[in-house]
């Protein structure tokens, strides 16, 4: 080859890089951003927030926008509020809500008062209605541009309800989450202004740039990382530095880039630890000492460095140096760059909350899917990932067994309902945790079996490169998959999340003639599947019959080197039957069984075994 066609190739390589590489950043779709300067002052005799909020929203979408929303979170704590209402109607209350709202005092309440808004530097006309702020601009935000809100508001922090709110059951003093006027996200679906009924939540990526002035005694901690250590002190200075604090009150720095909210606490008890983990975030830990507390955190803080070490490892690499776990809030709910849990646990809750919120920040945190729309990407992948972890860190096995147990039990007692709504109008507060945790942890693992354990994790891998930080939908997800795999997966995803067909394969019968053995399975249910049949012979040895499923247009990788794979013809999704012939007649066989594994989530495994120990005339006797 000359050296002129291999400039010629190399150009051709490099024209071929910029024009099909798959993954380049203008190949998303294009997202809004914000840039969030706030200025507060917390009142530690009233609990009021007073501050500024200047925000410049990039409106990145092809479309003129003439309004803009706001949530304002805290307006649910009062009576009478979506939030009161919902859970006082609700079959199943939350215990943490229950018919607590109604009963809140004036001075109780939660509320965000606007006191000026202005828009490039004009006065602009707004409503409240619960707990949205829908604004009407004085000047459309023409596609592509930006514009800068200028707010002032004041805010009541209310009696801790749920997740935010003041003076916890534990004692802390604030949780201060879904405090501030936050923009709402508007995306190719268009505007997500929910009010705050229960559940969750959907922001617009950005930076911010947080001054919180309170009482001097308070440790304050949250996302991102504390820009003035040197004179706030509490820990969070470079060991051997003399804090310099200035009289009176202080004023808490905080700096967070490329997040999709931001969290904090406050509170006078608290003790701070740090911990490096390995090529990954320094770790800090805020709990407040005592009987209760103190040994389960001491102990749980080398976990949480394995976790992020098995997270980094086996999901992606954590992108920012900084997570916080503090005590705080009401069970366990994550924020970007730290969590707030409830902290009097025993040592295995401890860590496993632990676990579940800081996981969130690759299936939240990071990849920040709509959590109200999906929240089985949100809690479902959060669950799948901290099981697996929590089963590394104390080896154990079936670490989604639990799982598949709470997906069994709904489908079972007549509340299940598809995964595909909004996560407010489920009509149970179990039906929606059993489909948000399980069914998505399921929903992964289940996976897994379809197009096998390489290129599942080299999924979740490339998943998360990337779709960081650009909000993924459902198909966004199983594109990736399909993509790794070289399967098709619409219809998988399409069965598990927008119905409640079930999966039920089982062994129709056994015939046996002088050379082989037919098998004919049977789908039960209306859910298809690719069917893994494993046989073992009397001689011990075991071989897997995989039979494919015709429409995923592909087949798994062989999973396991130790047995021998026959793979069989697809299996056409309409016909209720398949017949395999085994090449061993019925008396070499001691038994059959559709998927050992477990993961297909067969809702009545007894028919996937048939034991033909006892010769194949017991077999049929059995089954009469
Ligand atoms: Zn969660």
């Amino acid at each position: 080859m000359t050296a002129k066609t291999m400039a010629k190739l190399n150009l051709l390589w490099l024209l071929g890089l910029l024009f099909f590489s798959p993954a380049t950043a203008q190949d998303f779709r294009w997202q809004q951003r914000v840039e969030y300067l706030m200025d507060v002052h917390l009142d530690v005799k009233t609990h009021r927030v007073k501050g500024t909020q200047k925000l410049t929203y990039y409106n990145n979408s092809k479309d003129t926008l003439r309004k803009v929303f706001y949530h304002l979170y805290f307006n649910a704590f009062q009576p009478g509020s979506m939030m009161d209402v919902r859970s006082r109607t609700i079959v199943d209350p939350d215990p943490r809500v229950s018919d607590r709202i109604s009963k809140l005092k004036e001075d109780e309440i939660g509320y965000q008062h606007i006191e000026s808004l202005k828009q490039d530097g004009k006065d602009i006309s707004y409503s409240i209605d619960g707990t949205l702020l829908e604004v009407t601009l004085a000047k459309p935000i023409l596609p592509n541009s930006k514009t800068v809100f200028d707010m002032k508001f004041e805010s009541q922090v209310p009696l801790q309800i749920r997740r935010s709110g003041r003076n916890s059951k534990e004692g802390i003093a604030y949780s201060m989450t879904q405090w501030y006027p936050k923009i709402a996200e508007y995306d190719y679906m268009g505007w997500h202004a929910y009010q705050y009924v229960a559940r969750e939540f959907h922001s617009v990526w950005g930076d911010f740039e947080v001054k919180i002035t309170t009482d001097p005694t308070y440790v304050v901690a949250g996302t991102g990382k504390l820009q003035n250590a040197d004179k706030i002190g509490y820990g969070y200075e470079k060991p051997g530095t003399k804090v310099q604090r200035t009289e009176g009150e202080l004023m808490w720095h905080f700096s967070a880039k490329n997040v999709i909210d931001f969290a904090w606490v406050a509170d006078a008890d608290y003790a701070h630890d740090q911990l490096q983990v390995p090529e990954g975030p320094t770790l800090h830990f805020f709990y407040q000492p005592g009987d209760k507390t103190t040994e389960n955190w001491k102990k749980m803080q080398s976990k949480a460095v394995v976790h992020f070490q098995f997270m980094n490892k086996v999901f992606g690499q954590y992108p920012y140096d900084t997570y916080s776990i503090i005590q705080g809030g009401d069970g366990g709910m994550e924020y970007p760059m730290c969590t707030l849990i409830t902290g009097e646990r025993s040592f295995g809750s401890l860590v496993g909350v632990m676990a579940h919120e800081a996981a969130h920040s690759w299936y939240q945190g990071v990849l920040a899917s709509n959590e109200a729309l999906y929240p089985w990407m949100d809690e479902g992948f959060t669950d799948f990932a901290s099981n697996e972890s929590m089963s590394n860190m104390f080896d154990e096995k079936n670490p989604h067994q639990g799982s598949y147990g709470g997906y069994f039990a709904l489908a079972r007692n007549g509340l299940q309902e598809p995964a595909s709504q909004h996560a407010d109008h489920y009509n149970t507060n179990r039906a929606y945790g059993a489909v948000a945790y399980n069914m998505g942890t399921v929903f992964l693992h289940q996976l897994k079996y379809i197009i096998g354990q390489d290129m599942f994790y080299k999924g979740m891998r490339s998943y998360f490169s990337l779709w960081k930080f650009k909000h993924p939908s459902p198909n966004d997800f199983i594109r990736v998959m399909e993509k790794t795999s070289g399967m098709d997966l619409k219809w998988y995803l399409s069965y598990w999340i927008n119905t409640t067909k079930r999966i039920d394969y089982g062994v129709k019968n056994v015939l046996s003639n002088d050379s082989a053995t037919f098998v004919t399975l049977e789908r039960f249910g209306e859910f298809p599947m690719p069917v893994d049949l494993v046989v073992t012979l009397k001689n011990g040895t075991r071989e897997l019959y995989y039979i494919p499923l015709n429409e995923t247009l592909g087949s798994k990788n062989v999973e396991d080197q130790s047995i021998q794979r026959f793979d069989m013809e697809a299996w056409p999704w309409v016909n209720p039957t398949y017949t395999i012939k085994i090449s061993h007649i019925a008396g070499e066989i001691t038994a059959l069984e559709i998927d050992p594994s477990q993961r297909m989530a067969d809702i009545e495994r007894r028919n996937n075994v048939v034991d033909l120990s006892q010769g194949l005339k017991a077999y049929h006797s059995q089954t009469k």
